[in-house]
Formats: structure tokens, sequence, C-alpha cells
């Protein structure tokens, strides 16, 4: 077992030595070989070595050995053949069952050729289409960066297509933040932006996405890039009308030239641009010296569509100035140069001028009035974009503020939800609170109701005999007469006095004399019912209320009392006091007119009961009754 597992890779390690054998290069080998290549006749030298091979190589390969051919035929300026190689590479990776970012590369070098032979984008931009939907299916964040930059410059002017442009723009950034992608790209995603903003008059946007290019590029130390930031920052902060920071810009391309010598078209771009804003803000007299350094140094920089544009601007500062000649001759040869014949190539200011010159001022001013024309368009899909832009922000401004709205509500929500738990605690303290303030009000209560209850006790008790006081047996009196007499029943009262008291007092002192006090009380009390209530109404003097009690068993009541008081000797000291009380009954019959009529029938019995020698009964007068 072990010893054919081993056998079987012996024989593996044999087939990969004779394949390699076979082969005498694979495109691995050739790639590397091809990217160390700088010349462009090497790399064609390139593809003439390796082209012999490419038949016996994997379909893959194949497919990358064409690709690498079309870029040779490119730089060689060979765009139909560079074409059609891009095009054998696609149909090769398109003959494989696995998609390959190579497919992707090829479609965005094919569209690129067609885009420098047609410039229309209905020509090279469905491959653009092409590639970003394959980089999406194989989810190459890398591929499908690039194909997006690319798509981006498929929309030019107009609202749609720079929406649609900023929307892929937008996404490819997305794309590059999301995979941690080369800053290099995030910084070739803003300079697109800016020239999608640029070409739809979009100044402040185009110039802020160039500076956040330029920061990316400063920071990777790129000094070409960051010289061509510079240089598009320069004239959208020109066509903003910020003169100072255009000049700080141009200040800085002057810099950068100082610093920079090996970058050799540097000075000539900083000339430009410094003769550029002297003539924008209409100091031909600056932009004349400016521009002739630039076109001093035209040779120094293969860009010759700024070389044409230095030279017309040169021909109008000296128009423009009153030096006519200089005028003529500049635009004249700036039209030398120039292919007069296709229209989009010619800056029609040199025109006018040209025209001007040979005296045919009709079709000049023709030309002027073109310009005129063209700059008032200009103006219009400023004007437009900058409405539709000011929407669009808007609409940026109202979704931001819908997400501000949506997390303050969230906030809100939070809060809420705070509140509820903060609510829940603070029920549970509320009924622990409550729970001890009715505890405690419970106790409070208890004990207002126990000092209630004594205070009305006290209120309605006697201090030394605990008997109801006056005030307590005088009111129940006035209750009882009322109710006796409203149910027709008798109410008989008795008034009791303590006969020679004061002498008592005399004798034994206040102190025994409370004594006695408390002691004819008790024996009063032995034998009376529930209903029939003693107060005391005076120092030695009492009321007893019966109600339902006839003046016969009222006077029967009294006489008991009389005995139970009189037979009853009060220990004092060694002692015994025999005390005896005087009593007067009286009753509602007749009814009397108040409860003080009736008091004073008991009170003048009572009275007579005294003067009638004490310790006896009376009845209120028959007359009384
Ligand atoms: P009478 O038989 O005519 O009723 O003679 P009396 O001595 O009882 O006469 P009077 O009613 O004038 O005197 C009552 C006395 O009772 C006067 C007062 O000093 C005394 N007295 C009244 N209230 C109290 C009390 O609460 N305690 C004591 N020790 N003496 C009282
Ligand atoms: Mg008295
Ligand atoms: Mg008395």
């Amino acid at each position: 077992m072990v010893f054919s597992v081993y056998l079987r890779q012996c024989f593996g390690l044999v087939v990969v030595l004779l394949t390699t054998m076979t082969f005498a290069a694979d495109f691995k080998t050739a790639d590397a070989e091809f990217q160390n290549l700088t010349s462009d006749q090497d790399k064609l030298n390139w593809v003439h070595k390796y082209e012999p091979e490419v038949a016996r190589w994997p379909v893959l390969d194949q497919a990358y050995f064409y690709h690498r051919k079309g870029l040779t035929l490119e730089v060689n300026d060979n765009i139909d053949g560079a074409k059609a190689q891009f095009k054998k590479s696609i149909q090769l990776f398109k003959s494989l069952d696995k998609k390959d970012p190579g497919l992707v590369q090829s479609l965005i070098d094919l569209a690129y050729m067609k885009y420098l032979q047609t410039n229309d984008t209905n020509v090279y931009c469905p491959d653009r289409e092409e590639a970003v939907a394959v980089a999406r299916q194989i989810k190459d964040p890398v591929k499908l960066a690039d194909a997006l930059i690319q798509l981006a410059f498929c929309y030019q002017t107009g609202f749609d297509e720079l929406t649609r442009g900023l929307e892929v723009l937008e996404e490819a950034a997305s794309v590059v933040k999301q995979n941690n992608l080369a800053q290099d790209s995030l910084a070739m995603i803003y300079n697109a932006t800016g020239n999608l903003y640029r070409a739809n008059q979009i100044h402040q946007q185009a110039y802020d996405y160039y500076q956040k290019a330029y920061h990316l590029w400063l920071q990777d130390e790129d000094t070409q890039d960051m010289f061509n930031m510079l240089h598009n920052m320069t004239s959208e902060a020109m066509a903003l009308g910020h003169w100072q920071l255009a000049e700080d810009h141009v200040k800085d391309l002057y810099q950068m030239a100082d610093d920079y010598p090996d970058f050799s078209d540097f000075r000539f771009f900083a000339e430009f641009n410094a003769g550029r804003l002297a003539y924008t803000q209409q100091n031909f007299k600056e932009a004349i010296n400016a521009y002739q350094a630039a076109l001093a140094l035209k040779e120094t920089t293969p860009e010759q569509y700024f070389v044409k544009i230095a030279q017309a601007q040169l021909a109008v500062a000296y128009f423009r100035l009153g030096h006519y000649d200089q005028a003529y001759q500049i635009a004249e040869q700036y039209l030398d140069g120039t292919d007069v014949n296709n229209d989009s190539d010619v800056i029609p200011e040199a025109l006018v001028i040209d025209l001007f010159s040979q005296q045919k001022y009709a079709q000049s001013l023709n030309k002027f009035w073109g310009i005129l024309d063209n700059s008032q368009e200009n103006n219009r899909q400023f004007v437009k974009n900058a409405v539709a832009l000011q929407a669009m922000s808007f609409g940026e401004s109202l979704d931001a503020l819908q997400n501000q709205a949506s997390q303050q509500q969230l906030a809100i929500k939070q809060l809420e939800l705070e509140q509820q738990q903060k609510q829940a605690q603070i029920n549970q303290l509320t009924a622990v609170v409550v729970g001890l303030i009715a505890l405690v009000a419970v106790i409070i209560a208890w004990f207002l109701y126990r000092s209630k209850k004594h205070h009305q006790l006290r209120a309605r008790r006697d201090y030394l005999t605990h008997i109801a006081n006056r005030r307590h047996i005088i009111k129940e009196a006035r209750r009882l007469l009322a109710q006796c007499q409203q149910k027709q029943e008798d109410f008989s009262i008795i008034i009791i006095d303590i006969d020679d008291f004061k002498a008592i007092n005399d004798e034994y002192g206040h102190a025994v004399g409370d004594v006695v006090i408390k002691q004819v009380v008790n024996n009063m009390r032995a034998g009376l019912s529930d209903n029939q209530l003693l107060g005391r109404i005076g120092g030695e003097e009492f009321l007893l209320l019966l109600p339902g009690v006839n003046k016969g068993r009222a006077f029967a009541v009294a006489d008991q009392i009389r005995q139970q008081v009189a037979n009853k000797p009060i220990a004092i000291d060694d002692s015994e006091l025999t005390i005896t009380v005087s009593l007067g009954v009286a009753v509602n019959q007749p009814p009397p007119a108040h409860f003080e009529e009736l008091l004073k029938r008991a009170d003048d019995a009572m009275y007579r009961a005294k003067t009638a020698g004490k310790n006896q009964v009376q009845p209120a007068s028959s007359a009384a009754l």
C-alpha cells in the first residue's frame, strides 16, 4: 500500500519533468520575461520568440499570450493589429468553462483601441459593459474596479450621463475601499470623477475631486499625477473665479518644475497655466509673457494640444492689447499647424483673428458669434447642471435628513426603551415606597386613631372618675331626649349631689375628697344597665340618664343608688366614712321644650331633697309634671 503510493508519486514526478522538457517554455516564464521589457522593439521580439510555442500551451495561457501580443502591437502603434489580438484573446478566454480575470482585461484593452479609433461611446462602451459584467460574475474586485473606472468614461455630458457616470464611479470607489485596494485606484476614481464634473461645467465638485486625487497621490509620492491634478485644480479654480487659489496653484506648479527637473514638461505647463490665469483675469500683458515663455518650451512636451491652445490664446491676447500685427502672425502660425477642416480641433478665437486679418469681416464676425453661442450654451449647461445638481444634493441632503431622522427615531426608541426600563424600576420603587408609605400611614393612622380615640375619650371622659364629663353627658342627654320624644318613649333623668362634701374636703383634705368622689361613683354605677349613662356635671354633682324609663321606675333607680352609696362606707386611712347623696328625679312628662328645662326640674327636685334633710330622693314637683 505504502509502496504503491510512493510509486505513483515517482510516476507523477516523471510526468512533470517530461512535460517541462517537451515545452521549451511555459507562459509563466515567458510572461515574467515580458513584464521586464521596456522597449517596444524588445516586446515585438518577445512575440516572435514565443509565438511558435503557443499552440502547445493550455488554452488559458494562449489567451494570455495573445493579450500580451495585443499590448505589444498597441505600443508599436499598430492599433488594428492590437484590436485583432485582443479579440483573439477574448475568444480563447470565452472558450474556457471557467471565466478568468484576463478576459476582463482583454475587454478593457479592446475597448480602449476602439476608443482611440472612433471616440464613439456606442462602439467602445459595450465592451466595457461586458468587462464590468464579467468582473462582477467572477467577483474579482481589482478587475471590477478597473472596468468600472473605464466604464465611467462612457458617460460625458448631459445630466443623465453625469449621474450614471457618478454612480459607476461611486461603485468603483466602494469596491476599492471595501477590498482595501491600492490607494492609486481610488485616486484614479477621484480623477475620473473630477473629469466627469468638469465635462458638465460643475467646477466646484470637479475641483474637490481633483484635490482628493492630489492628496492621495501626494501620499504615494506620485509626482506626475500630483502635477496633473495641480494643473486641473488651477483651471477649475479659474473657472470658479477663485483667483488667489489659482495663483497659489500656479506657484505650486512652478515649484514642482524647480523640484523635479527630470519631468521635462513641468515648466511648460507652469508657464502655460500662468498665461491662462493672466488671460482669464484680462491681464493681457502678463498673459503674453507667460504664453511666450511656454511656447519657447514647446519642444519639451508631447502634449501638442496645449501648445496649440497657448498659441491661440497668445494671438487673442495680442489682439486685445491692440498689437494686431503680432496677433495676425501668431494666429497664422497656429493655423499652419492645424487641420482647419476638422472643426472640432480648431480653436475658433484664432480663426476669428485670421479671418479678420484677411479682411473677411463678415466671416470673422460670424465665427465670433459662433463663439458667443458656444459660450452661451456652456452657460446654459452650467446653469442647468447647477440646478440639477442642487436638486440632487438636495435629494442627498433629504436622504441625509431622513437618515438623520431615522437615527433620531432610533435614539428615541432607545430612550423609550430606557425610559420603560427606568419606569419599571420606578414602578418597583414606587411600589416599595407606596408600600412603605402605606405601612407608615397605617401605623400613623393607627396612632392617630388611638390618640383620637384617646382624645375623644378624654374629651368625653371626666379625668377623675372616668365617667362621662359634663359636656358629653349634656350632649348625650339632648340626643336621647330628642330620640325618646320622637319615639314617644319615657326619658327620665336623675341629678345626684353628695351631701356635705365641703366638710369632707375640709376635714380630710382635697385628695381624700377626690378618692371619696371616685368611690361614690363606683358605688353608684353598680346595678346600672348599659344604656343608663352616668356623668359628672359638677364637683360632687352627677347626672344619670335613663332612656325608656318612666317616672316610677326612675324613682326606684334613684333610691337604689341612694342606698348603695349610703350602705357602702368608704375606707379612709383607719376609719370608714359613710357618704350620702341627695337625688332629684325628672321625666319628660309633660315634654320639656328643651333639655335645660328637664334638667332644671331634676335640679329643683334635688334641692328639695337637700332641704328636706338630704340622703333622700325627690321627684320633680307635680306642678312641673
Ligand atoms: P350640701 O350638702 O348642701 O351639698 O353641702 P356641700 O358641702 O356639698 O356644699 P357645696 O355643694 O356648696 O360644696 C361642694 C364642695 O365640693 C365645694 C368644693 O370645695 C368641693 N369640691 C368640688 N369639686 C371638688 C373636687 O373635685 N374634689 C374635691 N376634693 N372637692 C371638690
Ligand atoms: Mg354640690
Ligand atoms: Mg354637695
